[in-house]
């Protein structure tokens, strides 16, 4: 039995070179690439991607798993395997159930599709055309309803495609989660919408990029980010890729007046970095050196940009480093005027700029209409008036264009269907983690007012990183916070952050 279990390892362990040579690539593309490059660059990305899905689906990986005990739902533990290698053939299962349901044929047809109605999306966007869109956005949805169709799903299409990104979670319970959750959001935005509003205009004056740059490396050294197995570049997106156990990337943006924007996207991406960084030594290079979800890795990346990076002891220690970088703009500026204006709450239009409380709110739109679409309830070209009015009910404003309403994001135009609830996700993990730390770590705000964050990093490595996905995630989360995800952890911090921030009774 070892010995089969050897052979998918090594299996699993050239996928994961090849996978940290696409990433590499990838990485490529998005920050130095020429821009004339693309079409080599998809070539070169796409064979590599097909000799993974080869490697990992061809029969001798079927006759393993099946020697080892796997069915087409899970695996026989009545072996005498190691927890972690267990983990291992029940992951790999996993994947190789989803993958050999998909044809080659399908999935480059799907990939071909995607790449057409992308390129469109970008110009359906800066037109403001969404009809320009709509016949592609069909295409990758009837893709989408196939793929769905052949992965297979109990109750709803979406369970197929949400389990790509959260493994073994169901719709019905995000949709159980999430109501709960629209109506807390609703009411302390509505409570905010009351309170004096917070003037942050100083933010948006100019602030040279090359001190940005000084100050974001500064923050990713301190925080425990080892650019001796890191680095820091600059994308029009914001990303965190590995491209091996000793090689993680992070890139941020920088625009001289939106200084906010390089600053939280650096610590955000930070958050995911310490997470690949973290992964424990006996997973290393396997398919475990993972996320548990991508829920569970958004709540790293958020729990450092908000609860930490948002933090008022956090600016004690910043905010004079930052003025002595920018005295011409905020040197009269005091350091609780500038906490107010980086944790502002108002209703926007754009989710990636929203702040925390109004965040959820975006994802819950996203989500609803995404069910609407697949189960055929609404219709592609009814689109951009579901949107408004569903931004009407759950934020009281209505986009000025469809580029600022329904075209603003890439997901749908890339096939990418079942993964916003993961952002909100990872609010949710993150707060309920985050609890878990401050009640074993009570002298955490005086920790990180002197810029000491190596005792967080060590409770977040010890709890949650060094274990990758060994553990599903809601495992993962009753292991650390003994109870499933609950939203209320989320909503106490919330509520608690902004009475304070927003003076409210
Ligand atoms: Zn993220």
């Amino acid at each position: 039995m070892k010995n089969k279990l050897q052979a998918l390892q090594k299996i699993d362990n050239e996928a994961k070179i090849l996978e940290g040579t696409a990433a590499l690539l990838s990485w490529d593309q998005e920050t130095y690439m020429p821009v004339k490059s693309i079409q080599n660059r998809s070539k070169q990305t796409a064979l590599i991607q097909k000799i993974i899905h080869e490697k990992c689906t061809d029969q001798k990986v079927g006759s393993l798993l099946k020697d080892l005990g796997a069915t087409e739902k899970s695996i026989s533990t009545e072996n005498s395997f190691t927890e972690i290698e267990n983990a291992f053939l029940s992951n790999f299962n996993r994947k190789y159930q989803r993958d050999i349901k998909l044809s080659p044929q399908f999935v480059s047809d799907f990939a071909e599709t995607v790449s057409v109605s992308q390129s469109a999306w970008v110009e359906a966007r800066s037109k403001n055309d969404f009809k320009m869109f709509a016949p592609h956005l069909q295409k990758v949805l009837d893709f989408t309803k196939k793929k769905a169709e052949s992965i297979g799903y109990e109750e709803h299409p979406y369970d197929a495609l949400l389990d790509e990104y959260e493994p073994w979670t169901t719709t019905a319970k995000i949709k159980g989660v999430f109501e709960q959750l629209k109506g807390q959001l609703t009411e302390l935005s509505n409570q905010i919408a009351h309170a004096q509003p917070i003037d942050d205009s100083f933010l948006n004056e100019s602030f040279g990029t090359n001190k940005q740059k000084e100050f974001s490396l500064l923050l990713l050294k301190d925080l425990g980010f080892n650019l001796d197995i890191g680095r820091l570049d600059a994308s029009a997106h914001p990303f965190t890729i590995a491209v091996g156990g000793d090689d993680v990337r992070v890139t941020t943006r920088y625009n001289e007046y939106l200084i906010k924007t390089s600053i939280f996207g650096t610590i955000h991406e930070c958050g995911h970095g310490l997470y690949e960084m973290g992964f424990g030594e006996k997973i290393k290079n396997s398919l475990l050196a993972n996320g548990a979800s991508f829920g569970i890795h958004e709540s790293q990346s958020r729990t450092w940009e908000n609860a930490i990076g948002r933090n008022v002891a956090f600016w004690k220690f910043y905010y004079p480093k930052l003025q002595k970088l920018f005295p011409e703009r905020l040197s009269t500026i005091s350091q609780n005027i500038f906490y107010k204006a980086i944790n502002k709450c108002e209703p926007s239009l754009i989710r990636v700029e929203a702040d925390e409380v109004t965040y959820g709110l975006h994802i819950i739109l996203r989500f609803e209409l995404e069910l609407q679409l697949l189960s055929g309830d609404l219709k592609v070209d009814e689109l951009p008036e579901a949107w408004n009015c569903k931004m009407k009910e759950l934020l009281g404003i209505v986009p000025d264009s469809d580029a600022n309403g329904v075209l603003q994001d890439v997901h749908w135009s890339i096939g990418i269907f079942g993964y916003f609830p993961t952002y909100a996700l990872g609010n949710l993990y993150g707060a309920q983690f985050y609890d878990s730390m401050l009640k074993n770590n009570p002298d955490f705000e005086s920790q990180i007012a002197s810029g000491d964050f190596k005792t967080v990093l060590n409770w977040y490595r010890e709890n949650i990183h060094q274990y990758g996905a060994i553990y599903s995630a809601d495992d993962l989360c009753k292991r650390v916070t003994g109870k499933s995800l609950n939203s209320d952890y989320f909503m106490s911090y919330l509520t608690n952050k902004y009475t304070g921030i927003y003076n409210l009774i």
